[in-house]
């Protein structure tokens, strides 16, 4: 069997995970990266996308991740996310209408639009959606 790792995930809401993992495979800002018992420390910040690890049982559980700062450690990974939540608790309609209306803005272009602002949560919906059709 697998040696373990601790893994915890941290919204400024809540606390989204706290516990043993076999592996975590997260979105870095400079590209996707894996983590088991023993990796050598560093810290990154990450991008918008999907956290994926196995738990102690050996099931594969996948979470939308807002951006943020990862924490590898030899036997713990932190997570601190702007927001995240588990593809069981992502909501299809809301994920759906902030797609629809991040799309309209940016279609409009009106002048006092944030497009950053707009395209950035466009990428969240949709990274959402899609996370929710996996598997
Ligand atoms: P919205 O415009 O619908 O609020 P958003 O991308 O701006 O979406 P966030 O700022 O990422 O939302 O998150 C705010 C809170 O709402 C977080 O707790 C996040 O987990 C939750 N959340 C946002 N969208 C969804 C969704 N589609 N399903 C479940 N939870 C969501």
């Amino acid at each position: 069997m697998a040696e373990k790792l601790f893994l915890e995930v941290v919204t400024p809401q809540k606390a989204i995970v706290s516990e043993e993992v076999e592996i975590v495979v997260a979105p870095g800002s400079e590209g996707e990266f894996g983590a088991l018992k023993g990796h050598t420390t560093f810290l990154t910040s990450l991008k918008v996308g999907t956290l994926r690890y196995k738990d102690a049982k050996g099931k594969e559980r996948y979470l939308f991740i807002n951006g943020g700062f990862a924490e590898v450690l030899p036997d713990k990974v932190t997570i601190l996310a702007e927001s995240a939540e588990y593809r069981k608790d992502i909501d299809i309609d809301r994920a759906t209408k902030a797609k629809e209306r991040a799309e309209n803005r940016l279609a409009a272009k009106a002048a006092d639009t944030d497009l950053v602002r707009a395209e950035v949560a466009l990428k969240r919906a949709v990274h959402r959606l899609r996370i929710k059709e996996t598997k």
